[in-house]
């Protein structure tokens, strides 16, 4: 299996692709060719040995040995109960991926990245240290800086909008452990963050310079696909199980409700399609920066909108950088529509590309709806939902609404409502929430009676190791700084 830019037709192996995270034209790796699943043989597989057989089809350059290595090491018990549950409801079923270290479904492929990273650096006999540049609108850094800590031949650098993100979230980072960590707060959005760790992966005279003094850039964002082939894997645990439960049969159609930001997520069920999984509908679930939610039903990408600090912070996001790889995957002109975003802001794709994109559907949930969605899943069916599930809950109902369509659907659910205990809280009681977040998620257990997840019951006990906030203009500077 080889791996070409989505801008360029230069390939490489799995391995060069996972360590440089972006290809040198700027453009992200795609696999030239997308390998099939037998399902019928996967069905009576383990989550790890599906997920080792999933990515030996795309990783051939790794040993059997050293995927399994790496998958039985990320798959363990750091995942509390079972790796991915999947809870049943009316019509429609959750599929948990956040039982992970830090509660977000960023865990799932960032507890194997490490592994694979070092392997692959190995395998190129790479002498300098790995410096893993992340921006984060606010999970991917702490699920980073856990997989990194401490590993040998890495270091992690993490800027977060320091405005916008939940309180959890902002401790789980300032907190982190590990003689190789640096966190920083940015005067900025996500879309700055990202912005800027981009043009430093490209300036050819900062990585000459940091070369010769030891080190090379690399990226745990879902840029890098070592992000995206994990993802993969519960999509088609998650139909597996439904045939298992007998719910449906095997070869039956199921839909994907994914509540998306840089549409890495509901990218890697698109490519379960195209491997043969059987999904009939992808259902994109913006919140009010709804720029990819219009895009798919117009064909119009439109970065002229402001950008929306909403109660899913972690979709707050317009530039949404792994649709290039969609985009590439439907034989659109990737270098011309991203010179127009460049240059105009804007871009429209082609017929051909509009009618390719028929299996989506895409919608998006105000702030007001997420929270009384939670309300009235908590209240109606006993389940609490995070705010970006409820988004994803709310995009479902209009989808509902508009087809008819009742086939079961699958809705990935990305975060644990103790993330995000503020407006879960907000939105099932009347009370006013006067405490800090900590003391909010005791409030929150004694009301649901959901155990408080491990990783964050004495969170507020740790201490600030990273309270430094910069403007986004330093960003390359601290870079600099920081491997001096
Ligand atoms: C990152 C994240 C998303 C968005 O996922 P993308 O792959 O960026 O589309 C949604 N929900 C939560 C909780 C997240 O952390």
């Amino acid at each position: 299996m080889l791996y070409k830019s989505t801008r360029g037709n230069e390939t490489v192996l799995s391995s060069k692709a996972i360590v440089d995270g972006i290809a040198p034209d700027g453009g992200l790796y795609v696999p030239v060719s997308v390998p099939s699943l037998d399902l019928s043989e996967l069905l009576s597989k383990s989550y790890q040995e599906l997920a080792s057989n999933v990515l030996s089809l795309y990783l051939t350059d790794f040993s059997e040995q050293e995927i399994k290595c790496s998958v039985y090491k990320a798959y363990d018990e750091k995942f509390v109960d079972e790796i991915v549950p999947i809870k049943y409801l009316e019509g429609r079923s959750i599929l948990e991926l956040y039982h992970g270290k830090t509660l977000a479904f960023k865990d799932m492929a960032l507890s194997i990245l490490p592994y694979l990273m070092k392997k692959a650096s190995k395998r190129l006999g790479i002498k300098e240290e790995i410096v893993i540049l992340t921006a984060t609108s606010g999970d991917t850094g702490k699920a980073a800086l856990e997989g990194f800590a401490d590993v040998e031949g890495t270091k992690i650098v993490v800027f977060y909008p320091s405005e916008g993100i939940s309180d959890i979230q902002k401790h789980q980072m300032v907190s982190q452990k590990g003689n190789n960590t640096f966190v920083f707060g940015i005067k900025g959005n996500f879309d700055d963050a990202q912005s800027a760790v981009k043009s430093i992966f490209l300036d050819d005279e900062l990585k000459k310079q940091l070369k010769s003094d030891g080190f090379v850039f690399s990226s745990a964002n879902s840029i890098n696909i070592g992000r995206l082939v994990p993802q993969i894997v519960y999509y088609i645990h998650g139909y597996l199980e439904h045939v298992r439960k007998g719910l449906i049969e095997l070869g039956d159609e199921m839909n994907v409700v994914v509540p998306t930001g840089n549409f890495g997520n509901i990218l890697a069920a698109r490519y379960a399609k195209e491997m043969g999984l059987p999904i009939k509908k992808f259902i994109c679930a913006s919140n009010e920066n709804a720029v990819l939610s219009d895009f798919i039903k117009t064909g119009i990408y439109d970065l002229d909108r402001p950008f929306k600090v909403t109660n899913s912070p972690s979709m707050d996001i317009l530039i949404s950088s792994n649709l290039e790889r969609y985009l590439s995957l439907i034989g659109e002109d990737v270098n011309d529509l991203m010179m127009k975003l460049k240059t105009e802001k804007k871009y429209e794709i082609s017929e051909n590309g509009k009618k390719a994109m028929s299996d989506f559907f895409g919608h998006f949930a105000t702030e007001r709806e997420t929270l009384s969605k939670i309300k009235s899943v908590y209240e109606n069916e006993g389940y609490l939902l995070d705010t970006h599930t409820a988004v994803a809950e709310v995009v479902y109902d209009y989808y509902k609404k508009e087809s008819g369509d009742e086939t079961l659907s699958l809705i990935a659910s990305t975060a644990s409502p103790y993330k995000f205990t503020r407006d879960v809280l907000k939105s099932i009681s009347d009370d006013l929430l006067l405490d800090d977040d900590f003391e909010l998620i005791k409030i929150l257990s004694a009301k649901t009676g959901l155990e408080i997840p491990k990783s964050i019951e004495t969170l507020s006990e740790d201490e600030v190791r990273h309270p430094h906030v910069i403007s986004k203009v330093s960003i390359k500077n601290t870079v600099e700084t920081i491997l001096r």
